[in-house]
């Protein structure tokens, strides 16, 4: 089915993956694709008000001209933003001296030609991302044991904890180790061979190779390393033609004391769908944990953040701003950024309150609270079946009922893209996620009673 919150689900992937989250999580989490009107080739937007609408309008046109364009199959759309009911944005009135920009419309039939989206991305596979380093890496009880682990093995690598396996939940800080891992080797080793690599993007990689006959420079590639950082491993899960090829470059780099640093969401015993030979290689290392962190390392990491933009957060300003935003780090950048931005554009000092004002017309994040495995557990335990069974493929009729009011639940109360969803779920791709909850959607049309039990089980689990 042709689905506008699919398209713009995607069109959020392909800029996370490419800008990072943090730009995804500021600006476009809120705006909707409202409708496309495949005649006139408009796409209508909606923002949540008007200052988003403007930034965003000002820096990120492109990308949705190139990305929404590409998605939508239409090289030279338009954007307009719309209001609902063409009621005022409430940041146009209350807040903002920006125009109240009512309609906005991109040049029509703007093309942006490939030289000059080159100059405008950074190489998506240049490895590491210099910002992410030790030094602006704020350490706290939360993620101490990670950053002396990832620290150390910068001293000594290949002799000291072979692999390194970091895991916690997302925006905590993984990815930005990992690079302040290889960044740092490469300032201390000249000549280094560093690679750093998504699991996503080594899936990809090693599906190409195959199709294109290039196994053999692609096992050379990973062989003929010093250092190897996978990110995220945990799509690998179920993917067992990669995971043997990664298996026999683990072994090599192993064999030969190169070392090996993995990223995942969870400690490698629950990580579905993962080989037991693969799990053991990844348990013998050293695995350190990232939790959430606390208060006092959120107000500690804002100070750290606002200094590099040359402001100084007062006490009780950065107080407020960590504790609306407690769920991650990414969340408390997007805070701090919004409220950076917003009061540089508009010429203003930060005040308590309208640090508070910006803060609640943020986009709700409170979704979040909700994890895959929380949701998972209650399911499973309400319909009597065991965690394994509700992940499994198992297709039994009422498992798979369960197995779709979870996702249905994962879908509506949790903000994990359906990718996420579906790997929590063996083996289920994204498009799994979506059909089971068009078909909860359109069974609560016509039962009753199955309306009944889903209210009662978002009661029990206080959605
Ligand atoms: P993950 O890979 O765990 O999802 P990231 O490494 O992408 O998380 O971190 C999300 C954002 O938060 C990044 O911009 C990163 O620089 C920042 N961040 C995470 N942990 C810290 C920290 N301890 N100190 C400073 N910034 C951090
Ligand atoms: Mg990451």
């Amino acid at each position: 089915m042709f689905s506008l919150v699919r398209i713009w689900q995607e069109f959020l992937n392909i800029v996370r993956e490419e800008s990072g989250s943090p730009l995804v999580e500021t600006w476009f989490k809120a705006v909707e694709l409202k409708k496309w009107d495949t005649i006139e080739k408009i796409a209508y937007l909606q923002a949540p008000n008007a200052f988003v609408q403007e930034w965003i309008i000002n820096h990120y046109m492109h990308l949705f001209i190139r990305h929404l364009g590409r998605l939508l199959n239409e090289s030279s759309l338009s954007i307009k933003f719309v209001q609902e009911n063409n009621v005022p944005l409430p940041m146009a009135n209350s807040l903002s001296p920006l125009r109240p920009a009512q309609l906005y419309e991109a040049p029509a039939g703007r093309k942006i030609s490939p030289q000059k989206v080159a100059k405008i991305y950074p190489n998506p596979r240049d490895p590491l991302n210099n910002n992410y380093l030790f030094e602006n890496f704020i350490v706290g009880p939360s993620n101490e044991l990670a950053y002396a682990a990832a620290y150390a093995i910068t001293e000594n690598p290949g002799k000291l904890y072979n692999p390194l396996f970091i895991y916690g939940g997302s925006g905590l800080g993984k990815t930005h180790l990992l690079h302040a891992i290889g960044n740092t080797i490469k300032q201390k080793i000249k000549k280094v061979r560093i690679v750093y690599q998504s699991a996503d993007r080594f899936i990809q990689e090693f599906i190409n190779a195959i199709r294109f006959n290039r196994i053999y420079q692609f096992e050379t590639k990973y062989k003929d390393v010093d250092i190897l950082l996978v990110d995220d491993i945990q799509f690998i899960s179920h993917k067992e033609q990669t995971q043997e090829a990664f298996f026999h470059i683990f072994n090599t780099l192993y064999q030969s004391q190169k070392q090996i640093v993995v990223s995942s969401d969870s400690m490698p015993k629950d990580i579905v769908g993962l080989a037991d030979r693969m799990r053991s290689r990844l348990d013998g290392g050293l695995i350190a944990d990232i939790q959430p962190p606390s208060l006092e390392t959120r107000i500690a990491i804002l100070k750290k953040k606002a200094e590099n933009h040359q402001i100084s957060l007062s006490d009780t300003i950065a107080h407020t701003i960590a504790c609306a935003a407690y769920l991650n780090i990414r969340e408390l950048e997007g805070a701090l950024i919004r409220i950076i931005a917003f009061t540089t554009l508009t010429h203003q000092e930060i005040t308590i309150d309208l640090v508070k004002k910006i803060l609640t017309q943020a986009p709700p994040e409170h979704k979040k609270n909700f994890d895959l495995p929380l949701i998972a557990q209650h399911i499973s335990r309400h319909f009597s079946y065991s965690l394994e069974e509700l992940r499994s493929s198992n297709r039994n009729k009422k498992l798979t009922l369960a197995r779709h009011i979870a996702m249905y639940f994962m879908k509506k109360h949790t903000e994990c893209s359906l990718r996420e969803i579906g790997t929590f779920f063996a083996r289920r791709d994204h498009s799994t996620v979506i059909h089971a909850f068009e078909k909860i959607e359109a069974a609560k049309k016509k039962d009753k009673s199955l309306c009944e039990k889903l209210s009662r089980l978002e009661e029990e689990m206080q959605f």
